[in-house]
């Protein structure tokens, strides 16, 4: 009779509970903010330009090699608006082959590069994964069009690339006439 009394209360346990799953793709819980979706760029909205320099140490790093990058003179240095000498001309990450390990984030020493915890960095359906090669433009345009996302970059990695965005914090403070 105990047991029987026992499976009773956990049945009403469970009901009163309610659903601990989403009808997906309807309704969507919110993601980690450590989940590993895909990579994109970052754009630097102070400067005007991606944090990218093209250097391809992500590329080199990346254990399933579907990434590549080129770069090219940046011609805002020249003309004393950029402190990045080089500027990234092309770059292809194929997310029909990314692992999502985050070893390229890992490894920009820029700032440059992060994974999106948004859905809409998540979902990547196409009927042809020729459709799944990103490009500079596709890699950019998240944060391009939004400077608040919440990309995620681990600690330790912020860490590591505290200078380089203090640099470029302070160069884009006295561009705006904001030095001594
Ligand atoms: S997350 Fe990993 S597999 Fe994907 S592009 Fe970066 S290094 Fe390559
Ligand atoms: S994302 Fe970072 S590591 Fe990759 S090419 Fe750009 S600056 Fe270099």
């Amino acid at each position: 009779m105990r047991g029987v009394l026992k499976v009773i209360s956990r049945g009403a346990q469970v009901v009163a509970r309610g659903p601990v799953t989403v009808h997906y793709p309807y309704e969507k819980k919110q993601l980690p903010k450590r989940a590993r979706t895909f990579p994109y760029l970052i754009w630097h909205h102070d400067l005007n330009e991606p944090n990218c320099t093209g250097c391809g140490k992500c590329a080199a790093a990346c254990p399933v090699d579907c990434m590549s990058t080129t770069l090219t003179k940046n011609p805002a240095h020249a003309a004393g608006t950029s402190n990045h000498k080089s500027v990234i001309k092309d770059f292809y990450i194929d997310f029909g082959r990314c692992m999502r390990c985050n070893i390229c984030v890992e490894v920009c020493p820029f700032d440059a590069i992060a994974m999106l915890p948004l859905w809409e960095g998540h979902e990547q359906t196409k009927y042809d994964r020729r459709e799944l090669v990103m490009d500079l433009d596709d890699l950019l345009a998240p944060s391009r069009a939004d400077v608040e996302l919440p990309f995620w970059i681990p600690e330790t990695i912020l860490e590591k690339t505290e200078k380089e965005r203090v640099n470029r914090a302070e160069f884009a403070r006295q561009l705006a006439g904001g030095g001594d």
